[in-house]
């Protein structure tokens, strides 16, 4: 099959989370299994030019239709880690990918709505005929709507598409000057509730609307989060929608990149091990200490890598602390956060614990810090208020560092408590708890940090039973196959 994956995102040449992480995995497993893939991504001054191989420019002149003109556009080719990319830079004064920046413009559903345009186009004018193509979030969404309401009468009537939503909070929320830019046009027609129109907003579309309106199959990114879209306030307004189109939807949960994400193989730890030699993990954490600051104590390393955001419930991290600390336990955490109010609370938090020898807080983005973090931590904790997948636990379990989590989304999905889960003692694999507050979190990290210094026996058990865990993306690729081959033949 030749699928070929539209988005915003792609580790680790521009990788702001997850979604990254996802079309690279997905990308590399559809390979491995024999098919061809190819990526399409904007051209972002910012992106990591250091992680794509033999740049190039492949295809000149690209004119995108916008409004009553055209954009000038450049077709770059790469590779990133294997992968086959095509970089698409406009030329116009709107400088859509040349802010230094991957998000977090006033103009943010301009530049994506182009950059979907200029893909279609690109592939319109190159004459490929994906079977398939997949595309992510709500950048990307109105790539199905202009497949079938424009492209599909110049030729490209063989495509269909997969949507995947990794996360129903952005939406992609425009006016009518969205319509009038891309060519779609007749407002009348695109604001009805049936197709775009937003069901909170009347006087706007909604992009990712348009995705599952629009679109052959939808996918958001576990099975747990395709029912909390659907039936509670997680769905951001979209369940009416998702129920109207609920026999093309459904949840397929993340993998994680088991080559990048390998504790055997790992170039970014101290020391290499598995679940049969895991008295090396320890060499990690004496080196995570080291890095960090921390004094050499017979206690716990708690750790937290991921965005601070409100999603991920920063209060709960912020408790998470100072509980850990109370309790005998040491924390590290690797964060930032776009929104200035985050980043200075933790900043001022981290001046306020600076001569804490049992902690410390990395403020930034540092993916080969994140490596040693898993690997010479015992636990991570997660008190996310919603998590459509999750990727931290996943990479956490295979790293044999044990995951305490809210159960919410995709954590649901992956982690099962020691000791209330339905599952047998031997698939049991970390600790969660079910409110959002500071009692619920406590109960958990209450009974980890317990079991560490009372009954390490028991939470070496816990570690290998995490690290038994396959989470690669084996399966989701073969579910992801099964979507395409449906789709494929309606
Ligand atoms: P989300 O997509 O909501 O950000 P996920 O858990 O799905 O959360 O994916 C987060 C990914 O980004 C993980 O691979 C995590 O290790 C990585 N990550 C997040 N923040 C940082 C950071 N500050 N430094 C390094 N890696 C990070």
């Amino acid at each position: 099959m030749f699928i070929v994956m539209v988005a915003s995102e792609l580790a680790p040449v521009a990788k702001v989370g997850g979604l990254g992480d996802v079309v690279f995995g997905l990308s590399r497993e559809l390979e491995i299994r024999g098919h061809s893939v190819e990526i399409i991504l904007p051209k972002y001054d910012c992106m990591r030019h250091d992680q794509v191989w033999g740049l190039g420019v492949t295809y000149q002149d690209l004119w995108v239709p916008w409004y009553t003109g055209a954009i000038h556009c450049t077709v770059y080719f790469g590779f990133v880690h294997g992968r086959k990319c095509f970089f698409i830079e406009p030329h116009s004064q709107d400088n859509f990918f040349n802010r230094c920046a991957y998000y977090g413009f006033t103009d943010e559903h301009m530049r994506f709505a182009f950059f979907t345009k200029a893909a279609l186009e690109f592939l319109h004018k190159t004459g490929k005929r994906p079977d398939v193509i997949h595309t992510h979030d709500w950048q990307t969404a109105l790539l199905p709507v202009m497949l079938f309401e424009m492209y599909k009468f110049q030729g490209m009537d063989t495509p269909r598409v997969c949507h995947t939503i990794h996360n129903f909070k952005h939406q992609g929320i425009a006016g009518a000057n969205v319509l009038w830019a891309t060519g779609l046009g007749r407002p009348d027609y695109y604001f009805h509730r049936d197709r775009l129109g937003d069901d909170l907003n009347t006087t706007a579309i909604n992009f990712m609307k348009g995705g599952i309106v629009y679109s052959n199959f939808v996918t958001t990114v576990s099975p747990q989060h395709a029912w909390e879209a659907r039936f509670t306030d997680q769905g951001y307004g979209l369940g009416h929608v998702l129920h109207t189109h609920q026999g093309k939807f459904g949840g397929v949960l993340n993998g994680v990149d088991y080559d990048m994400w390998n504790p055997e193989t790992d170039p970014h730890i101290a020391e290499r091990y598995n679940a049969s030699t895991i008295e090396q993990k320890y060499v990690n954490k004496d080196t995570l200490r080291e890095r960090m600051w921390l004094r050499k104590e017979f206690k716990p390393i708690i750790a937290y890598v991921g965005r601070l955001d409100q999603q991920k419930g920063v209060h709960l991290i912020r408790h998470a602390i100072f509980y850990a600390l109370e309790r005998g336990a040491q924390f590290v955490l690797l964060g930032s956060s776009p929104e200035l109010g985050i980043n200075n609370e933790f900043w001022q938090l981290k001046h306020h614990l600076n001569e804490n020898p049992d902690c410390h807080l990395e403020i930034g983005y540092d993916e080969e810090l994140s490596h040693l973090i898993y690997a010479g931590s015992d636990m991570v904790v997660l008190p996310s208020l919603f998590e459509p997948c999750g990727l931290t636990q996943m990479i956490a379990l295979r790293y044999g560092t044990v995951p305490i989590v809210r159960a919410v989304g995709g954590l649901v999905d992956t982690v099962f408590d020691r000791d209330h889960s339905g599952r047998p003692p031997e698939e049991r694999n970390g600790y969660v708890f079910h409110h959002a507050d500071f009692p619920g979190l406590e109960s958990a990290m209450y009974r980890a940090i317990g079991l560490w210094h009372e009954y390490p026996e028991e939470f070496r058990k816990l570690v290998v039973n995490g690290m038994g865990y396959d989470y690669s993306w084996n399966r989701p690729g073969q579910d992801y196959l099964n979507i395409y081959e449906l789709i494929r033949n309606k």
